[in-house]
C-alpha cells in the first residue's frame, strides 16, 4: 500500500496486477499535466471547479488484494480522510473478490463511489449493484479501459462526492439550527404562558386574582343563563394579623383559599380580589340555590384552623348576587352590589350570607324616590316652566323661547332636569311630564305676539304611538299655528330608528311644526347623514360654545357646523352664549340665533311674557349688543 493525502482528490485503486496498477499510474499522471483533461471535466460540470489550473493530482493509493482495500478503507474513514471514488477489480485471487471487496467498503462508507472494473465474463452489474447499492453511486468500467474513460470518470465522481459533502454538511448544520429554533420557541412559549399565568394569579394561593376574575365576569355576563357572583370575606382577619404576625395571616389566607375551593359548587371559579377578599363565580338555578351554596362555603370555613401552632378560629361573611347573563348588566355593577350584599352581612353580625337586593344600593333607593315623587310632581303643584328666550344673530330679536321644566321636590329642594328627565325617560312618567310640559307652553305662547315655544321632546316621547296625532291634537286644541312649536330632539332620538324618525318628522314638518336637532355635536352622526331629514335648525351642544376660547378644535368645530349647517339650509344656534367674546364670533362664524346666559337666563313665565311684548331685549344690555352686531 502506497498513497498519501491529496487534497481530496485520493482514489482508491485495488487490482491484483501490478500491471494494472501501472496504468492506474500512467493514466493519472497524463491526466495531472493535460490542460485537455480540465477543459473536459469544465465542460462536464459547467463550472471552472475542475479548470486545469485548479486541478490538483490525484493521490493513488494501491491495494492488491481486497481485504487490504476494506482495511484501507476503514482506516481511512477513522482518520477523517476517506475515499471519494475507488476503483475495484472484479477477480483478484485468492482472498475476496470485487463483488465482496464492494459489499464490504459500501457497509462501511455508505458514501463513496465504487467504479467496478469489469472483464466481460464477470458478474452482472446488477448482482454487484445489488449488494454494494445505492445505484447512483456504483459504476461499471469495462476492461481494457481507455485512459481518457478512467480519469474522467475519477473526476466526475470525486466533483460529486465533494459536492454532496458540502450539501451534506449544509443540511446537517441546517438540521441543527431547526431543533435549536424549536428550542427556543418552546422555550418563548413556556416564558409566555408563565407571564400570562403570573398576571391572572395571585402570587400567595396561586388562584385567579381580581384581573382574572373580572374577565371571567365580564364573559359569563355576556353569555345566556343564570350565574352568581359571591364576595366572600374573611371575619377577624385584622386580628389575625395584628396578633400574630403577617406570616400568620398569609397562611390563613392560603388555607381559607384551599377551603373555598373544596367548597364551591363544581364549575365555580375562586378568585382572590385582594386582602381577604375572594370572589366566587358559578351557574346556579335561582336564589334559593345559590343561597344554599354560599351557606355550605360559609359554613366550611368556620372551623378552627391550625397557624404556627396556634388555634385560629375561621370564618367569613359572603355577599351575593344572582344575575340572568346575556342581558346587558354591566359587570362593575354586578360585582359593586355582591359588595354593598357583602357589607350588609357584615353589619348583620358576621358568619352569614346576604343576597343582594334593591334597597341596598343608594342609586337605585334615590331613583326609585325620584321615581315616586314624579309621579305626584304634577298634582302637587311642584313643577314649573321657564323660558329662555333664543333671539336673532343680527337683530337681537326674541323670535322664540325654550321651554325648561323645574321641579322644586319636597324632599331635595330644586332638582336639575337633568338628573330626574333621564329617571323618568326610564319609565313611562316621561309621557304624562312631556304632556304636562306642551300644555304649559301653549298656553303661554299663546300669551306672547308672536314667538314660538321651543319643547325638549325625549327620545321615548318621539318614539310612542301616534307620536304626531298627540302632539297635533293638543296644539290645535290650544288653538296656537303649529309653526310656533318648535320641536327640539336629539340624535338618539332620530338615530335608534332612522326610517321611522325620518318619517314622523316630515310628517310634523308638513304639519307646520319647526324641528331643531339638540345637543348637535355630542353624538355620533355626521352633518352627512342627518341631510336627509327634515329639519330646520341645529343647535350646536353648549361644550363646544364652552371650548371655544379655550381649545382649537372647538372652535374648528363650531367653524364647520356652522359652515355645513348653512350649506344645507339649516339654522343655526348658538346655545349656552355666556360672554361677548363667544358671542362676537358666533356671529362671525355665521350662527343665526343665539341663546345663553349673556343674552339671558331661563326667566319665569311672567318676566318671558314682557320679554315677548318688548321683542329686544332690554336695558343696558341691548344697547351694547345692538352696538356690537350693527
Ligand atoms: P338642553 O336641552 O341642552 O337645555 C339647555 C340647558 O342649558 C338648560 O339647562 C339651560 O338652563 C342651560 N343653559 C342655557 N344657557 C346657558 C348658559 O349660558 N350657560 C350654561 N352653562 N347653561 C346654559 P337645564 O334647564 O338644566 O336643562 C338641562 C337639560 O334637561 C336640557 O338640556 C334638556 O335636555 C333637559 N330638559 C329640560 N327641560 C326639559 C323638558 O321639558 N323635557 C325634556 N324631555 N327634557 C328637558
Ligand atoms: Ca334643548
Ligand atoms: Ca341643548
Amino acid at each position: 500500500m502506497e498513497g498519501s493525502d491529496g487534497g481530496g482528490k485520493r482514489l482508491l485503486v485495488v487490482d491484483d496486477e501490478p500491471a494494472m496498477h501501472d496504468c492506474y499510474r500512467r493514466s493519472f499522471a497524463v491526466a495531472s499535466d493535460g490542460a485537455a483533461l480540465g477543459a473536459m471535466a469544465a465542460e462536464l460540470f459547467g463550472t471552472d471547479q475542475a479548470a486545469p489550473a485548479a486541478a490538483p493530482a490525484f493521490t493513488l493509493t494501491h491495494c492488491h488484494q481486497g481485504f487490504d482495500a476494506v482495511a484501507e478503507v476503514e482506516h481511512a474513514l477513522a482518520a477523517g480522510t476517506s475515499y471519494p471514488v475507488a476503483f475495484i477489480d472484479v477477480r483478484m485471487p485468492p482472498g475476496i473478490d470485487g463483488r465482496e471487496t464492494a459489499r464490504r467498503i459500501r457497509a462501511l462508507d455508505p458514501a463513496i463511489n465504487l467504479v467496478i472494473v469489469t472483464g466481460f465474463s464477470d458478474f452482472s452489474p446488477l448482482e454487484i449493484g445489488r449488494v454494494a447499492g445505492p445505484p447512483d453511486k456504483i459504476f461499471y468500467v469495462a476492461k481494457p479501459f481507455e485512459v481518457a474513460e478512467v480519469v474522467q470518470t475519477a473526476t466526475a465522481l470525486t466533483a460529486r462526492w465533494h459536492v454532496d459533502r458540502e450539501l451534506a454538511a449544509a443540511r446537517d448544520l441546517l438540521t441543527a439550527q431547526v431543533a435549536q429554533l424549536e428550542e427556543q420557541k418552546l422555550e418563548l412559549a413556556a416564558n409566555e404562558s408563565r407571564a400570562i399565568h403570573t398576571a391572572t394569579h395571585d402570587s400567595l394561593t396561586d388562584a385567579p386574582n381580581r384581573l382574572a376574575f373580572q374577565r371571567a365576569l365580564t364573559d359569563r355576563v355576556r353569555r345566556p343563563g343564570r350565574f352568581a357572583t359571591a364576595m366572600i370575606d374573611l371575619d377577624r382577619f385584622k386580628l389575625v394579623n395584628d396578633t400574630l404576625g403577617h406570616m400568620a395571616g398569609d397562611r390563613l389566607i392560603q388555607e381559607i383559599c384551599a377551603i373555598l375551593a373544596g367548597a364551591a359548587p363544581e364549575g365555580a371559579l375562586v378568585a382572590r380580589l385582594g386582602g381577604d377578599e375572594f370572589g366566587i363565580l358559578f351557574d346556579t338555578s335561582d336564589d334559593g340555590a345559590a343561597l344554599l351554596a354560599c351557606d355550605r362555603i360559609i359554613a366550611a370555613c368556620s372551623v378552627t384552623i391550625r397557624v404556627f401552632g396556634h388555634s385560629v378560629r375561621g370564618g367569613a361573611s359572603g355577599g351575593l348576587i344572582v344575575t340572568d347573563g346575556g342581558t346587558d348588566r354591566e359587570p362593575g355593577n354586578v360585582l359593586r352590589h355582591a359588595d354593598l350584599a357583602l357589607n350588609e352581612a357584615k353589619r348583620d353580625g358576621r358568619g352569614t350570607v346576604r343576597l343582594f337586593d334593591e334597597s341596598m344600593d343608594e342609586s337605585i333607593r334615590f331613583r326609585r324616590r325620584v321615581e315616586t315623587g314624579l309621579g305626584s310632581a304634577i298634582s302637587r303643584g311642584e313643577l314649573a316652566l321657564e323660558y329662555q328666550p333664543i333671539v336673532s344673530r343680527d337683530r337681537i330679536e326674541v323670535v322664540g323661547f325654550e321651554a325648561l321644566l323645574r321641579w322644586n321636590t319636597e324632599q331635595y329642594g330644586p332638582m336639575s332636569p337633568e338628573t330626574f328627565v333621564p329617571i323618568a325617560e326610564e319609565s313611562n312618567l316621561i309621557h304624562d311630564l312631556g304632556d304636562w310640559v306642551l300644555e304649559q307652553a301653549l298656553a303661554e305662547a299663546r300669551r306672547w305676539p308672536g314667538q314660538y315655544a321651543s319643547i325638549n321632546v325625549s327620545p321615548r316621547q318621539f318614539r310612542r304611538d301616534d307620536f304626531v296625532g298627540h302632539i297635533a291634537g293638543k296644539v290645535a286644541a290650544a288653538g296656537i299655528e303649529p309653526a310656533r312649536i318648535q320641536i327640539e330632539i336629539t340624535e338618539t332620538a332620530i338615530f335608534d330608528d332612522a326610517g321611522r324618525a325620518a318619517e314622523t318628522l316630515t310628517q310634523l314638518r308638513a304639519l307646520g311644526f319647526r324641528i331643531a336637532l339638540d345637543d348637535f355635536g355630542t353624538g355620533y352622526s355626521s352633518l352627512y347623514n342627518i341631510r336627509t331629514f327634515a329639519l330646520d335648525c341645529l343647535k350646536i351642544d353648549r361644550s363646544f360654545i364652552d371650548g371655544m376660547g379655550r381649545e382649537r378644535e372647538s372652535a374648528a368645530i363650531v367653524q364647520s357646523i356652522i359652515h355645513l349647517g348653512r350649506a344645507l339650509g339649516l339654522g343655526i344656534i348658538a346655545e349656552g352664549v355666556e360672554t361677548e367674546a363667544q358671542a362676537q364670533a358666533l356671529r362671525l362664524a355665521g350662527a343665526s340665533h343665539l341663546q345663553g346666559h349673556w343674552l339671558s337666563r331661563p326667566v319665569s313665565a311672567a318676566q318671558a311674557r314682557d320679554l315677548a311684548a318688548e321683542r329686544f331685549i332690554g336695558g343696558s344690555l341691548r344697547s351694547e349688543v345692538s352696538r356690537t352686531f350693527a
